[in-house]
C-alpha cells in the first residue's frame, strides 16, 4: 500500500492534518456543539413526505439557484432580506470555502482572532490562502482597538469573525463589527453558527447589511436548529456577493433533498428551535457547577462552555471518555471546552468530572 509521501501532493499541502473531532458511537456525545435532542416526530414526518416528493423527480437536476429554499432562509432571517441577499451551500464550511474561493486563493490572506475555529486555517490552505492568525485579548474577548489594529497592520483580503466564537463563547459587539468594517478594504465575514444561543438582547450583524457590501453574515442549520447531519449552511450579503459565489460554486452543489429537507424543516423553524431555551439553562448550568468546582469558566452566550484551570487536559478528556462521554480539547493548554447536552446527558457529565482530579 502507498503512503502520502509517494503521492504528487500539492506541496504546500504536505504535513498538513485533516478537521479530526472524533467520532466515537459514545452514549454521551458533548464534543462538536451539536444539539443533542432528536427532531419533533411530526416535523420528522412533514420532512420526509417533502423528500418522496423531491425523489420522483430526482431524474433531473435540481434547481441550480435554490430560490425557494433561499426565500425561506430569508424569511426565516427577518431584517427585510429577501432571497437576493441569500446563498447555501452543503454546511456553512463549504459557505466559508466557497468565499475564500472567490475572494481569498493565491497572494491573498485571510485574518482571524485566536483561538478561534478550527476550519479557518484548513480552508484558508485548502483554497491556497494566507493564514493570519491575530491574538485575542483577555479571556478571549476582543476590543475594536485590537481588531482594527490588526486589519491595517495585515490587509487581510478577507476578516473572519466568529461571534459567538467557537471554541470560547464570547461574542462581538457590533460597535466592534462596524469599526472593523470601516478600517479594511476587505471582506468581513462575521460567523454567527451560534446566533440562536446567544441572550436575548445579542445583537446580530444582519442589522448591519444595508449600505455594507463587504460584509457576510454566515449562519448554519447545525447547530440550534437540529440538522447537522443534513449539511446545509448559509449567508446573507449584498446580492452582489451571491453573484460571486455563483462564480466559483459547482453546478447543482445543493441536492434535490437538501433543498426539499430545508424548505420542510424552516416551515418548522419554531418547534426545531423549541430546545434552545433548555439549552442555554443546562449551559449556564455548567458554567456554574464547574466554577462551584474550582475550574475557570469563560463567559458563553454559544451552546458551549469553555473551562481553564484543567491540570492535564488530556487525561480529564481520556478519563471521560472511558465513561462513554465525549468533549473536546481544543488545544488551548490547561482547557476543555463541553457542549450542552439535553438535561440528562448535562448531568451524566457534571457528576463524571465531579469525581476527578481537577
Ligand atoms: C459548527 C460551526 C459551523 C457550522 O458548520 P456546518 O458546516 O454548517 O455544519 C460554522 N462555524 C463555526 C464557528 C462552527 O462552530
Amino acid at each position: 500500500m502507498a503512503t502520502l509521501d509517494d503521492l504528487p501532493l500539492r506541496s504546500d499541502l504536505v504535513g498538513k492534518k485533516p478537521y479530526g473531532a472524533p467520532q466515537d458511537p459514545v452514549p454521551v456525545s458533548l464534543n462538536v456543539n451539536e444539539n443533542t435532542h432528536p427532531i419533533p416526530e411530526e416535523v420528522a414526518i412533514d420532512i420526509v413526505s417533502s423528500l418522496a416528493k423531491a425523489v420522483v423527480g430526482a431524474n433531473r437536476y435540481p434547481d441550480r439557484d435554490f430560490v425557494e429554499l433561499r426565500r425561506s432562509l430569508a424569511g426565516y432571517l427577518g431584517h427585510g432580506l429577501t432571497e437576493k441577499n441569500l446563498w447555501a451551500a452543503n454546511g456553512s464550511n463549504e459557505v466559508l470555502q466557497q468565499v475564500m474561493q472567490a475572494f481569498g486563493g493565491p497572494g491573498r490572506s485571510v485574518l482571524s482572532f485566536v483561538s478561534t475555529y478550527s476550519m479557518y486555517p484548513l480552508l484558508a490552505d485548502g483554497t491556497g490562502t494566507e493564514w493570519i492568525p491575530v491574538q485575542r485579548d483577555e479571556r478571549y474577548e476582543l476590543s475594536a482597538e485590537t481588531a482594527v489594529a490588526a486589519v491595517r497592520e495585515h490587509q487581510p483580503s478577507i476578516t473572519i469573525l466568529c461571534s459567538p466564537n467557537n471554541p470560547t463563547g464570547t461574542p462581538v459587539s457590533l460597535d466592534v463589527i462596524r469599526e472593523l468594517y470601516d478600517a479594511t478594504d476587505g471582506i468581513l465575514v462575521v460567523d454567527e453558527a451560534y446566533a440562536e444561543f446567544a441572550a436575548y438582547g445579542f445583537e446580530s450583524a444582519l442589522s448591519l447589511l444595508p449600505g455594507r457590501e463587504r460584509l457576510l453574515v454566515s449562519r448554519t442549520m447545525s447547530k440550534a436548529f437540529a440538522f447537522a447531519g443534513v449539511r446545509l449552511g448559509y449567508l446573507a450579503a449584498d446580492p452582489a456577493v451571491v453573484d460571486a459565489l455563483t462564480l466559483v460554486r459547482l453546478p447543482y452543489h445543493l441536492s434535490a433533498l437538501t433543498q426539499a429537507a430545508g424548505i420542510a424543516a424552516l416551515r418548522h423553524a419554531d418547534r426545531m428551535l423549541a430546545t434552545v431555551d433548555d439549552i442555554r439553562a443546562e449551559r449556564n448550568r455548567i458554567a456554574e457547577r464547574l466554577t462551584e468546582l474550582g475550574y475557570d469558566v469563560y463567559r458563553s452566550e454559544s451552546n458551549f462552555v469553555l473551562f481553564g484551570g484543567v491540570t492535564d487536559p488530556n487525561a480529564t478528556f481520556e478519563a471521560l471518555r472511558a465513561q462513554g462521554i465525549l468533549i473536546r480539547d481544543v488545544g488551548i493548554p490547561g482547557h476543555l471546552r463541553v457542549s450542552a447536552g439535553t438535561h440528562e446527558e448535562t448531568g451524566v457529565f457534571l457528576d463524571a468530572i465531579a469525581k476527578l482530579p481537577r
